[in-house]
């Protein structure tokens, strides 16, 4: 069996497509467009490659961009000043601020200090409770991508057997939330699983969130398995190169599972898409607009 290739790029323009004609609609009755601000603090490049592709395709969704470019040794204090300030801007409808930040500023502190309401991260205590209890929130964006990667896949959620692998805010634990919203059985696997492999083998789903080059081989993988890989690890390569790889052995997965994303163009594209989609749905929830009767 080979798997099919679960193309995220396409899904992702797909997706950022459908928004800009809701930011049209949204537009039409709020009659302003939907804003983010993003805020990078230092200068690593892979950050600022985000923040620059995140600018680029909220413009192109036809919602309003901007970017807040701030010092590394911007303190505490003065970013939990800008967040403040951004709280309050009536025209901003979402803040994220780029991880990750420079070792003097408590991460936890500045995910707490944004207002739950323009949250389009997913992050603030608020949020992730409203997720856990099953209310509707605003989601963290790569779990929101796996959702719909599996969705568009034609992926049976309800009742499937799902594992998780990995528990953190960002990626493992939305994730198994919104699977176990969709009805599916929930395992949480992480770094004290005992026999990974065999927990992985009961899995009609696999969500691999580890940060492991290539760690899920193809034994793991039941026949027919959905197989979605949110793992980007940067290794050497040919020539004194790097490339990027996933958390999942791709070939020896693909030769047993049903479907299954590849690293890079799997889920990498769908976390930018989905936060345009959560960018117009907080503008929505403040505009009092239901985002889903949008269009
Ligand atoms: P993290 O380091 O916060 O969490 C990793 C998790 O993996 C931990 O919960 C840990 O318990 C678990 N783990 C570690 N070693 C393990 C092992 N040997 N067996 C089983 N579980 C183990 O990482 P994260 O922020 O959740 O990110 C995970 C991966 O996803 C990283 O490669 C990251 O770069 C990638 N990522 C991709 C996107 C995207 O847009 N595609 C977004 C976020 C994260």
């Amino acid at each position: 069996m080979t798997a099919t290739r679960i193309d995220g790029k396409a899904v992702a323009a797909h997706v950022r497509a459908e928004i800009a004609v809701k930011v049209k609609a949204f537009e039409a009755r709020a009659k302003r467009l939907p804003g983010l601000t993003v805020v990078l603090v230092g200068e690593d490049p892979a950050s600022e490659v985000y923040v620059r592709n995140k600018g680029i395709q909220t413009r192109e969704a036809g919602m309003v961009s901007n970017e807040i470019k701030l010092p590394g040794s911007t303190s505490q204090a003065e970013l939990l000043t800008v967040v403040a300030g951004l709280n309050a801007d009536k025209s901003v409808d979402g803040i994220l601020v780029q991880m990750p930040l420079p070792k003097q500023i408590d991460t936890q502190a500045i995910i707490e200090a944004i207002d739950p309401a323009k949250d389009v991260d997913g992050l603030h205590p608020a949020n992730a409770g409203k997720l856990n209890q099953g209310i509707e929130a605003l989601t963290p964006c790569t779990p929101l991508g796996c959702m719909i990667l599996l969705e568009k896949s034609g992926v049976q959620i309800a009742g499937a057997n799902a594992v998780v692998i990995g528990r953190s805010i960002l990626v493992g634990r939305p994730v198994a939330a919104l699977l176990l919203a969709a009805n599916a059985t929930v395992t949480i696997a992480h770094s004290r699983t005992k026999d990974l492999a065999a927990v992985c083998r009961q899995a009609d789903i696999v969500i691999a969130a580890v940060g492991k080059p290539e760690l899920v081989r193809g034994d793991w993988i039941r026949p027919g398995a959905a197989v979605i890989d949110v793992g980007i690890n940067r290794v050497p390569a040919d020539g004194g190169k790097t490339k990027l790889i996933g958390d999942v052995h791709y070939a020896s997965a693909a030769a047993v599972a049903g479907v299954i994303t590849p690293v890079p163009g799997g889920v990498g594209p769908m976390t930018i898409a989905c936060l345009l989609q959560n960018t117009l749905t907080a503008a929505c929830y403040r505009e009092k607009i239901d985002p889903k009767g949008l269009v």
